[in-house]
């Protein structure tokens, strides 16, 4: 036995007492490999670890070629290393041993020439490191880079595409890579919970392709369960294993399941044409990749549907027969449809990102026309072919209420607008034409009542009467619709002339004196103490009275007092019609002075009118400079009082005004 400590299987010696013995010790420890050949090559002596590692009994190694001892791979290189030592050049070796029988252990050499003159013959000293912990080590690091480069990849594409298919085919080309396997497939849920669709594929025969609709089905159960999974063929009954004929008998398949949040909304396979293909590194990165895609294809599925909506309600805005324009809050345009390019003579479709106001206001100009059929303003465009339109806006809040911008909607009204104004003409004409034969009626019937009040015939003057006051009835009605059309085409003129306030409030008055006989109602009028003189176009102010008398005597069907006020104030009078009627509203206060407004209690109460009456009555008070509202009966209670404050004296140049 060479093996150089004495005795290896005793108790520990003692203490070194000499150099040498603790040379041996030391070599008998080493976990290097320590080996002396002779100059046949033939191995003289070899320490524990160097047996170990040559993996055979003492006297079997003792004496056999140390070349041979190397893996055949291995044995050129290991007669370099001995040249090299003969010639002094100590170099470090990584050889081989084992061969087809035993493990290979590769080892890392150097050797020395012993010079010791005592040896008979020279001998060579081997010193090897074995590198097997060290090797196994780096290759898992270098495979754990390699998955994590991978990984890494996959996570670029899945982060960077926005279309599924195409990250899908990437992560698949990727990950076939490097996991070395055949075919890959990802299925996708579809509407119905449980039910998979295929979503991407790569490597399968194309005639699978058919098939490959069932597969999830096959699955069923395992797939249910929502864990990753490994199944070869041979596992895998007669019918299912049919799964994955076209990849031999021994394939293997991972599936992974793909996540967003708790929801599982696919699967990940992949399919090898190896018997268990995939070792646990494999599964981890299946596993990771699944939950990895659950983000972007959700991302990409919402995105999708974004899109699907947004153009439904792009086609939609776009069919519709209104111009629309969105503006956000910093008065930037933000859409506009074809519709609103198309009214206003001009292409829209570069406005996205423009200031409202520098696209539009040279495109609109407001049609200046006092009181409107349309509750909204209306614009003319100033393009090639004029339009009248009607603009509708209203502000777009977003989910938590807090402003986003504005919604325009443009409606093209021409045609109804020019309706209006011909309806207008009309109404003007025919209450002009009309007014003569009527004062020339009323005219004859005053003098035929004259004539029979004074003859006391008794049997005409009432029906005189009722002539004289339903013909006055008539002319007041001419006289409102002739005004409504001047006010409507912005031609309203004012007919200043000093008159004194007490006559036309009697005049006013009078014109009920019929009504409020027969009814035996009374208009009780409270006048200032002093005449008083204005300078107001008599006949529209008195229109005004009689339209708020009439009003007051209408809406009060119960009966009751109606009031009549005229108020001096310091340059101004202020006017009042008061009765203890149905009242209105407080909401709809202002609302009853807009053209065709009536109030809802009136039309609940089928109460007769056009709502058309304070509409005049405003525009004849404005034109005076003056101001009209609607307040509760006077010392509270039911009713109404219509209150207008006129200035005394108008200045002339307001009566040209419109
Ligand atoms: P017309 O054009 O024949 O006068 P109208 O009386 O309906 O019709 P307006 O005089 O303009 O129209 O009045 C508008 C509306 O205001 C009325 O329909 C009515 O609802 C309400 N209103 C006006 N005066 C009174 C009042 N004194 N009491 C209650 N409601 C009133
Ligand atoms: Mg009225």
């Amino acid at each position: 036995m060479v093996a150089l400590p004495a005795d290896r299987s005793g108790p520990a010696p003692d203490p070194p007492a000499s150099p040498d013995l603790a040379a041996r010790l030391a070599v008998a420890h080493s976990s290097e490999l320590i080996i002396t050949i002779d100059a046949a090559g033939r191995v003289r002596a070899a320490n524990p670890a160097a047996l170990a590692a040559l993996g055979g009994a003492p006297d079997q190694l003792l004496g056999a070629l140390w070349l041979d001892l190397l893996d055949p791979g291995s044995r050129a290189k290991g007669q370099a290393l001995l040249a090299a030592a003969a010639r002094g050049t100590a170099d470090a070796y990584e050889l081989n041993h084992g061969g087809a029988a035993r493990a290979i252990v590769m080892v890392s050499y150097r050797a020395i020439p012993l010079p010791d003159p005592a040896l008979s013959a020279p001998q060579t000293l081997l010193i090897g490191r074995p590198l097997a912990t060290a090797i196994a080590a780096t290759e898992r690091l270098v495979a754990l880079n390699r998955r994590l480069s991978a990984l890494f990849a996959i996570a670029a594409v899945a982060a960077r595409a926005l279309r599924p298919a195409e990250m899908l085919d990437e992560v698949l080309r990727l990950l076939l890579a490097d996991l070395d396997a055949r075919a890959g497939l990802v299925w996708l849920s579809t509407a119905p919970a449980g039910a998979f669709s295929l979503a991407a594929q790569r490597g399968l025969p194309a005639a699978e392709s058919e098939r490959l609709r069932d597969w999830p089905l096959a699955l069923g159960e395992r797939l249910r369960r929502g864990e990753p999974f490994v199944i070869t063929a041979p596992d895998l009954g007669a019918d299912q294993g049919e799964l994955l004929r076209p990849f031999g008998p021994l394939a293997t398949l991972l599936a992974a399941p793909i996540w967003i949040e708790r929801r599982l909304i696919g699967w990940l396979c992949v399919i090898a044409d190896r018997y268990q293909a995939f070792g646990p590194d494999a599964h981890d990165l299946a596993a990771s990749v699944g939950a990895l895609l659950g983000p972007p294809l959700e991302r990409a599925r919402l995105l999708d549907r974004l899109i699907e909506i947004a153009g439904q309600l792009g086609a939609v805005l776009d069919s519709i027969d209104s111009g629309v324009l969105l503006i956000d809050t910093a008065g930037t345009i933000r859409y506009a449809n074809r519709r609103l390019g198309e009214l206003l003579g001009t292409d829209v479709s570069d406005w996205p990102g423009q200031p409202r106001d520098a696209r539009l206001d040279a495109l609109l100009v407001p049609l200046g026309e006092a009181g409107q059929l349309f509750d909204q303003p209306l614009l003319a465009t100033t393009g090639a072919r004029p339009r009248v339109l009607r603009r509708f806006s209203d502000q777009i809040a977003d989910a938590a209420g807090v402003q986003a911008g504005l919604i325009e909607v443009y409606s093209d009204v021409s045609q109804i607008h020019h309706m209006d104004r011909l309806k207008d003409e009309f109404i003007a004409a025919a209450a002009h034409d009309l007014k003569t034969p009527v004062t020339a009626v009323k005219g004859y019937a005053q003098i035929a009542l004259r004539l029979a009040q004074r003859v006391e015939e008794r049997r005409l003057i009432a029906p005189l009467e009722m002539i004289n006051a339903r013909s006055s009835d008539l002319a007041y009605l001419m006289d409102t619709l002739l005004d409504m059309s001047r006010i409507q085409a912005g031609r309203l003129r004012l007919e200043l002339e000093p008159v004194a306030l007490q006559d036309l409030v009697a005049r006013a008055v009078r014109h009920f004196s019929l009504d409020t006989q027969r009814q035996r109602r009374s208009i009780a009028v409270e006048l200032p103490p002093a005449p008083l003189e204005v300078l107001w176009d008599a006949p529209r102010i008195e229109r005004v009275l009689i339209n708020l008398i009439g009003n007051a005597l209408k809406y009060s069907p119960e009966g009751g007092d109606v009031r009549v006020r005229a108020l001096g104030q310091p340059g101004a009078v202020e006017l009042s019609v008061t009765d203890s009627g149905i009242g209105i509203a407080s909401d709809e206060r202002e609302q009853v002075f807009e053209r065709f407004y009536r109030a809802r209690q009136t039309v609940a109460d089928c109460f007769k009118g056009s709502g058309l009456g304070l509409y005049i009555c405003q525009s004849v008070v404005a034109a005076h400079g003056g101001r009209i509202w609607a307040a509760d009966a006077l010392h509270g209670g039911r009713g109404t009082t219509v209150f207008a404050v006129l200035p005394r004296v108008v200045e002339d140049d307001e009566s040209d005004e419109g």
